[in-house]
C-alpha cells in the first residue's frame, strides 16, 4: 500500500464562497428552480455569447429535451459516435429514433466526417457529435454538413465547457449546444446540464419540455399538451454552478498546464498512444477535461484492468471513457457486432483516463507518469 494521499481521477473544487452561498439559499426558504437558476441562466448566456440558455438537471435530460425540440421520434435517424458516454444514444433511443453510429478517429476521437457523409439517409433527422474530452470537432466540416443536408445540430459539449473552435467558445455559435455540470466535469452543479439555442422561441418551447409539458392559461390554470419531463434544477445546484462559472477559465488554464506536464513526463516504454494535443496555434480551445492515453497492450504481459489494479494498489484512480456504445446490450439488440467500428473498438478496449483535476500539483502528474511508467516497464513482453 501507498502512503501517499488516494489521487482520484477527477475531484472537484469547491470553495468556501460556494459553499457559503449554498448556505445562503439553504436558509432563504425558497431552495428549489428560482432565482438563482435565472441568474445562472444569465452569467452562462453571458459566458456563451449572449445566446438563449435553458439549465436542466443533467445533461442527459438536455439531450432528452433537445430531440424532443426538434420533433425527433420513431422513423428517424440520429447519426453519432459510438465512442461517447451512453447518454447520447440512450436518449436517441428512447424518444423511439435509431442512433446510426459512426466511427470516431483514432488520436482526436471525434467523428469521422466522411463516415458521417455516408451514413446519411432521407431519414437522417440530425447528427450528435461528442467534443471528445474537451478538444473541439471540426465545427466549419460540421456545419457545412449540417447545411448541405439541412439536418439540425445537438453538440454532445458535455465535456467542452470552456473549449473554443477558432476562438470562438463551443456554445456561443452554432445549432443546440449541451453541456453537463457532473462533478467529473469541468464545472459542476452536483448534478446539471444546460441547452444552449440559437432561438428565443425555442427557448421557450425548454421551458414547457423540461417541465411537465405544462403551459399556462390567461386564467391561471394549466394545461398539457405533450408529456414531458421533470427536469427542472434547483437553486441550491444554481448557486454553485455560478461559483464555478466564476472559475472556469481559472479551472481550464490549470487544467492545460497539467496536461502540458503529462506530455512532457509520460515517456513510457512501450510507448501509449498519447491523446491530440490540441489544434497547432489554437491549443487554449481544448479543455481538457479527460486526459487518456491509449495503452500498448499487445506489447504488454497485462490486461487493461491488471494496469488499472496495479495503479489502484499504489493510490492512483482511473477512469474509461468510453466503451464502445454499439456493442451494449442493448444495441447489440439493434443488430450491432464486434468490428463495424474499428477504431472506436479500439480505443474502447485501450483507453485509460489518468488523474487531471484543478488542485493537482506538478507533483502529483510527475507520480502518475513515474508509476505509469514503472509498470509499464515491469509488464513489458
Ligand atoms: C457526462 C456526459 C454526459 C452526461 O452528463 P450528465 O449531466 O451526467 O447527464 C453526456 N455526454 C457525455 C459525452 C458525457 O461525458
Amino acid at each position: 500500500m501507498s502512503t501517499l494521499p488516494y489521487l482520484p481521477f477527477a475531484r472537484p473544487t469547491l470553495d468556501e464562497d460556494t459553499i457559503n452561498g449554498v448556505t445562503e439559499v439553504l436558509r432563504s426558504g425558497w431552495i428549489t428552480t428560482g432565482p438563482q437558476v435565472k441568474k445562472f441562466e444569465a452569467a452562462l448566456s453571458v459566458y456563451l455569447g449572449d445566446r438563449p440558455v435553458r439549465v436542466l438537471n443533467s445533461a442527459t435530460a438536455a439531450l432528452e429535451v433537445a430531440l424532443q425540440l426538434c420533433g425527433i421520434g420513431p422513423g428517424d435517424e440520429v447519426i453519432t459516435p459510438a465512442q461517447t458516454f451512453f447518454a447520447a444514444p440512450n436518449m436517441i433511443a428512447k424518444v423511439g429514433a435509431k442512433p446510426v453510429f459512426v466511427d470516431v478517429e483514432l488520436i482526436s476521437r471525434n467523428l469521422d466526417f466522411n463516415a458521417v457523409e455516408q451514413a446519411i439517409t432521407p431519414r437522417t433527422k440530425a447528427i450528435m457529435p461528442t467534443h471528445f474530452g474537451g478538444l473541439p470537432v471540426d465545427m466549419d466540416r460540421l456545419y457545412a454538413i449540417a447545411g448541405k443536408y439541412g439536418l439540425r445540430m445537438i453538440e454532445d459539449a458535455a465535456l467542452a465547457m470552456g473549449s473554443s473552435w477558432r476562438g470562438r467558445r463551443i456554445g456561443s455559435f452554432g445549432d443546440l449546444t449541451v453541456f453537463s455540470f457532473h462533478p467529473n466535469k469541468n464545472m459542476t452543479s452536483i448534478e446539471g446540464g444546460a441547452l444552449v439555442l440559437a432561438d428565443e422561441a425555442e427557448a421557450l418551447e425548454v421551458e414547457t419540455l423540461r417541465f411537465h409539458g405544462i403551459t399556462r392559461l390567461p386564467d391561471g390554470t394549466r394545461d398539457v399538451a405533450f408529456p414531458g419531463g421533470k427536469f427542472n434544477l434547483p437553486d441550491v445546484n444554481a448557486r454553485i454552478g455560478l461559483g464555478q462559472l466564476a472559475r472556469l477559465e481559472e479551472f481550464n488554464h490549470r487544467r492545460r498546464e497539467l496536461v502540458a506536464d503529462y506530455f512532457r513526463l509520460l515517456q513510457t516504454d512501450p510507448p501509449c498512444l498519447l491523446p491530440h494535443p490540441g489544434y497547432p496555434g489554437d491549443e487554449s480551445g481544448h479543455s481538457w477535461n479527460l486526459f487518456a492515453p491509449l495503452l500498448p497492450l499487445d506489447q504488454l504481459r497485462i490486461d487493461r484492468s491488471q494496469f488499472r489494479a496495479a495503479l489502484e494498489s499504489r493510490g492512483i484512480g482511473t477512469g474509461i471513457s468510453y466503451e464502445a456504445a454499439h456493442l451494449t446490450t442493448l444495441f447489440r439488440g439493434y443488430g450491432h457486432r464486434d468490428g463495424e467500428l474499428p477504431n472506436t473498438e479500439r480505443i474502447a478496449r485501450e483507453t485509460v483516463t489518468l488523474p487531471l483535476f484543478p488542485t493537482m500539483t506538478r507533483a502529483d502528474v510527475e507520480r502518475v507518469c513515474a508509476t505509469v511508467n514503472e509498470v509499464l516497464a515491469e509488464a513489458k513482453r
